[in-house]
């Protein structure tokens, strides 16, 4: 193996830690973080992801609020839960965890997440702030994605520049592709993208171009090792049950060809990369809101 590692364990851990600080200087002024979750229905996976976020919103010392409804709840009970949600002054940002039940129309849910509690950065509203590039710390409520908000942070923190890059980004989902491509277009992150998908032609003749290729496909190990400019970074974000190992546990793939690590300069590991920043990124969203409801407050005080 000759690619060193995108270590997202050790850099979600660097993270939290700087998040702890803010937290506690938050705390200092009587403010305390909460992340909301709404859980419907007892799929066992969204059960043990929701778990996840509260165990990380505890690391840091922030609060969580956990809302369970039955999975015969229909979008009326949903719709309820999501309102008092984005009323509960206990709550700084919040997530209503998917799938929701089928014949639930999620759009419909998400768009009613109040924009300034959107802990995971995807409503609409601020996701056109991104398509308008407005600056996430300066305007008044504008959470990034979690997981391409992570992938930057992951990049950035291991010295991988972006500024004159060329990066290939597999795949044009909602959660990591487009947004993915909007983030790093910036100014300020200023790659040159290509974002691919299913239906382009030549999938490998664009990786291999790349100084950076970003694959969140959701197809395993479709990225494979001569395809890759030699020293580039691959970053593996997709994720894919590929079958049950002996203990029963869910068997996953990511979308990168593990020999990909002969060839590359950077690797990021999957498990172990993207998946831990998205995390660390969800509970940074939350404690940024925290500071940007504590800076209105001041500055409301020093209008009056
Ligand atoms: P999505 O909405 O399903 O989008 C998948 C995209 O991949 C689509 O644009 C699709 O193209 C493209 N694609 C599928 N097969 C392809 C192939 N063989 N060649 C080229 N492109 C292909 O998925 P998503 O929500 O963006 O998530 C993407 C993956 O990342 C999933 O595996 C998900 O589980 C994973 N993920 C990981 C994290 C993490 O923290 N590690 C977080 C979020 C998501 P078309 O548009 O043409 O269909």
């Amino acid at each position: 193996m000759t690619a060193r590692i995108l270590n997202g364990i050790e850099t979600a851990a660097e993270i939290k830690s700087e998040l702890r600080t803010r937290v506690a200087r938050l705390a200092e002024r009587g403010i305390v973080p909460g992340l909301g979750t709404l859980l419907v229905g007892d799929d066992a996976a969204s059960r043990s992801y929701v778990t996840g976020k509260h165990r990380d919103c505890a690391e840091v010392g922030a609060a969580s609020i956990s809302v369970e409804l039955p999975s015969t709840a229909d979008l009326a009970e949903i719709a309820d839960a999501v309102r008092g949600l984005n009323e509960d002054p206990a709550v700084t940002a919040f997530i209503v965890q998917l799938p929701l039940p089928a014949r639930v129309d999620e759009n419909a849910i998400l768009e009613l997440i109040d924009p300034s509690k959107d802990a995971d950065g995807l409503h609409p509203v601020n996701l056109g702030r991104l398509v308008l590039g407005v600056d996430p710390l300066t305007a008044p409520a504008a959470p990034l994605p979690c997981t391409p908000a992570g992938i930057v942070e992951l990049l950035d923190r291991h010295g991988v520049e972006l500024r004159g890059a060329r990066v290939a980004v597999v795949g044009r989902g909602i959660t990591v592709g487009r947004p993915l491509g909007l983030l790093l277009t910036r100014r300020g992150a200023d790659a040159t993208v290509t974002l691919t998908h299913s239906r382009t032609p030549d999938l490998a003749a664009e990786i291999r171009r790349a100084d950076i290729v970003i694959a969140a496909a959701g197809a395993p190990h479709l990225v494979k090792p001569d395809w890759i400019k030699p020293g580039a970074a691959v970053l593996d974000v997709g994720v894919t049950r590929v079958g049950t190992t002996a203990s029963g546990r869910a068997k996953l793939a990511g979308d990168v060809d593990p020999a990909v690590a002969e060839v590359a300069g950077w690797l990021s590991p999957n498990p172990g990369g993207v998946g831990p920043m998205t995390r660390a990124l969800l509970v940074s969203n939350v404690v940024e809101a925290a500071e940007r409801n504590a800076a209105l407050l001041v500055e409301a005080t020093v209008g009056a």
